[in-house]
This record gives C-alpha cells, structure tokens and sequence, in this order.
C-alpha cells in the first residue's frame, strides 16, 4: 500500500491544550502542525496556507496510546463473558480455529473505528493475520504498532512457521509511515526456550519491539514454576531474554524481585485492569512498585473479549480506582499519573517518547479535540479538565481526531470509511464465528 501525500497544515484555534510537556501545563491557545509535525503551541499560531479548525469550547489532548489489544477480536465481544477460565479458553480457541483473513480484516476495521472514536491515535497489537490489520489501519488512518503472534509450531493454529510468518510480515511493513511491525512471542504457556530466543534474535535483526504476555494469571505463574524452577520473569531473565525494546503485558502476578529485574532491563509494561478485574484473575499488578523502581508503565485495554470495550477512557478510571482501594490511599495513581499512563507511558514503551504523547514542538500531530460542553466534561475549567478525562470524560465527547496531522474522524464520523459498512461487514463476519462457538 503506497503511503499517502503529505497531510495538510492545519491550525486549530482557542482551545484549551492539555499539552502533557514536561511542565504538564493546561494553557488556552492555537495548535498548529504541517508535514504531520506540531509546529506551534499556545497563543497565536501563524494561520498562513493553512486549514483553520475552530478549537472554541474544545479540549486539545495528545491521542491516547492502547498498549496491549487483539483488535481483531472486536467481533467477539460478549462471546465467552462470565465464564470460568478453562471454559473461555475452549471457547475462545475453538473461534480461533475457524478464523480467516477477512474476518480478521472486518473486526480489525471495526475495532480501529471503535478506538478512533474514542480519542485513541496509537494502538500496539498481538494477532496473526496482521497484513489485514495492518490493512484496516492504515485505510482509517490510525497509528499501529502490530506484533505477530509467535508461538511453538506444534501450539499455533497460523498457517506455516509463527516466526516465518513473523519476519515476512516485518519485511513487508517495515518503515510504513503509520505501521511498526514487531515480534509478539504469545507468552510463556505457548513458546518454549527456543521461541522465545529466536524472537528476540528476529527484532534485534530487524531492529523492531517485542510484545508478549506475561504473568497474567496465578496458574500460568505456578505452572511455569512447576516445570521449569522459575517464575515467568525471572526464567526469561536466566534464558537471556529480557531486554529494552520490549512491552510485557499484563505483568499482575510479579514478587519484588521480578519487579527489580523488569526494572533494571528497561522492560515496559503495559497494564490491563479491565481485563484482569473481568476474567477475576485476582491480585492487583504492582503498579505504583513498578513507577517506583524506574520501569515504564503504560495502560491498556487487551481485547473486548475480555475488556469489553476499547475505551482509553475507561482503563484510566478503572485503574485508578483499583490501586486507590487496594491501597487504602486516593492520593495513589492521581488523575494526571493515569493521563500520563495513557499518552507518555504509552510513547515511552514504544520507543517513541520524543515523537508521540505530548502537544509539543516537533512532535507527530496525533491529537484528539473534545467537546467541553459534553456533560461528562462539566464544568469545563482548566483546573479540572484532567480530573475529568480520566475519572469521568464519555468518548462521546470526542468530537474530531488527528494523526500525523491528518483529520480521521470529524463531527464524530470517520474520514477514512463509512460506519455503517463497517459495521455490516463486521455483523457478518461475527455471524460464522459465533457460531463455531462450543456450547
Ligand atoms: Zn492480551
């Protein structure tokens, strides 16, 4: 797929900028970028050539970051809600099996509308068939960061080697504008030594990021326990394969040590409460121990089988309410700290922190615009316009959205397709799914 013509300059004028620099300043002004950068920040940004959006009665914020997703699976919300986990597992393997192509391609269109809509410009993927997300993404215009799935050949229901397909599909993306391609080892329960090292080889070769699961569940901890010595992090340390570039996900069931060893080798993680709070995986991962011991810690949605929404919005919220309860202390998590997880932290685990994350000078314009007069939102003051976007802001309230300086979604609709034929591709691709479903 060719990339597109350069985007446009664009000024957006008197809006209030939640603009995540270092100051974390909120400051009424003008927006402007060309060639995708931001070029201006604050008062009175030079309008010449360029396509003037009236800011008025809008908040400006950096477009959030999904860490961890399976977008594809957007077909599949509600399929295996309220069930023990073995039983999700059968359910949602045996969907797996009959999975094609273009049903990937149809619930990654649908998946990519759903974030776009909801404020988020920049989304880091684990799936097979990621040539059609990939496809999906860059047809609506999003950001993607796309890791494939690799696991052990006899664990895989991929056509061909996991790694084979892996390295051929980083060959075709590699240097795509809006697509990162990556290396996504599925996690400990489905690669072995071998896998896993050879994973890490392809991405230090391509010079591309490694995604993958880690320690989501006490069983997948006390099981690779059993059969190895050691607990999932700290067996991927003796086997030589941490290391910066990486974005464990999920990261719950870590003891201090793990903590440390994360810490000290620069590996990222994405945290997905919503997920864990719905399969009752139990525990609470070590949020605040991470931040503490310098690692970097970004949110994440995982997919709506298990989520059940792709809402940036929400997984601030439910994330600060959990570590605030667990720990007794509200001050834990504040609100900027969750915006932070969902904008820096995001930009830092992608390798991205000076290109993404923040309204600043030199940065890629990936910004979404909400409507302050939306009630979630009110009252729209300056002091408190950061409290509401993690604790109580509606995607609803998002009512255009920029990336790499181009407008993908206005007036609530989508540019870079039609809604509702997205929908009916997806209502039909669903409807073979579901029914491959064991009763
Ligand atoms: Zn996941």
């Amino acid at each position: 797929m060719p990339p597109s013509p350069p985007s446009p300059p664009t000024v957006v004028t008197d809006a209030l900028l939640v603009t995540q620099d270092a100051g974390r300043r909120v400051v009424r002004g003008d927006l402007r970028f060309e060639g995708g950068r931001i070029t201006h920040v604050g008062p009175g940004a030079p309008r010449e050539g360029a396509e003037v959006v009236d800011g008025r009665g809008t908040v400006a914020v950096p477009g959030f970051i999904n860490a961890h997703a399976h977008v594809a699976n957007a077909l599949l919300r509600g399929i295996a809600d309220d069930l023990p986990f073995p039983k999700f597992l059968e359910t949602v393997f045996a969907v797996d099996a009959h999975r094609t192509e273009a049903d990937v391609e149809a619930g990654a269109r649908a998946g990519v509308a759903e974030m776009l809509l909801g404020g988020t410009t920049s989304f880091l993927d684990l799936f097979y068939f990621e040539d059609a997300v990939a496809r999906a993404s860059v047809g609506l215009g999003m950001r993607g960061f796309l890791g494939w799935a690799v696991l052990d050949p006899d664990k895989t229901t991929q056509t061909g080697v996991p790694l084979d397909n892996a390295r051929a599909f980083v060959g075709r993306w590699k240097g795509h504008p809006l697509v990162t391609p990556l290396v996504a080892p599925q996690g400990v329960y489905a690669c072995g030594r071998e896998t896993w090292l050879a994973a890490k080889e392809l991405a230090e070769r391509t010079g591309t990021l490694l995604h993958y699961h880690l320690s989501e569940t006490r069983g997948e901890v006390h099981e690779h326990e059993r059969a190895t010595g050691l607990r999932p992090a700290a067996w991927l340390e003796s086997i030589g394969f941490l290391g910066p570039g990486q974005v464990a996900a999920h990261a719950v069931w870590l003891t201090g040590a793990e903590i440390g060893t994360l810490a000290r080798h620069a590996v990222a993680v994405a945290h997905c409460p919503s997920s864990n709070l719905k399969l009752a995986s139990g525990g609470v991962a070590p949020v605040v121990e991470l931040r503490a011991a310098g690692a970097t810690v970004a949110l994440g949605t995982d997919s709506v089988v298990t989520n059940n929404s792709l809402s940036m919005f929400r997984e601030m919220h439910v994330a600060g309410l959990v570590q605030k309860n667990q720990r007794w202390d509200p001050a834990v998590l504040t609100a900027q700290e969750l915006l932070d997880l969902a904008t820096l932290g995001g930009a830092r685990a992608l390798g991205r922190a000076d290109d993404l994350g923040s309204l600043e000078v030199g940065k890629r314009a990936d910004v979404f615009l909400a409507r302050l007069d939306h009630p979630s939102l009110v009252p729209a003051r300056p002091d408190a316009v950061v409290s509401h976007l993690a604790y109580s802001a509606s995607e609803e309230a998002v009512d255009t959205v920029f990336v790499d300086g181009r407008a993908v979604v206005r007036g609530r609709r989508l540019l870079g397709g039609d809604w509702s034929r997205i929908r009916t591709e997806a209502e039909a691709a669903a409807e073979s799914l579901w029914a491959s479903r064991p009763r």
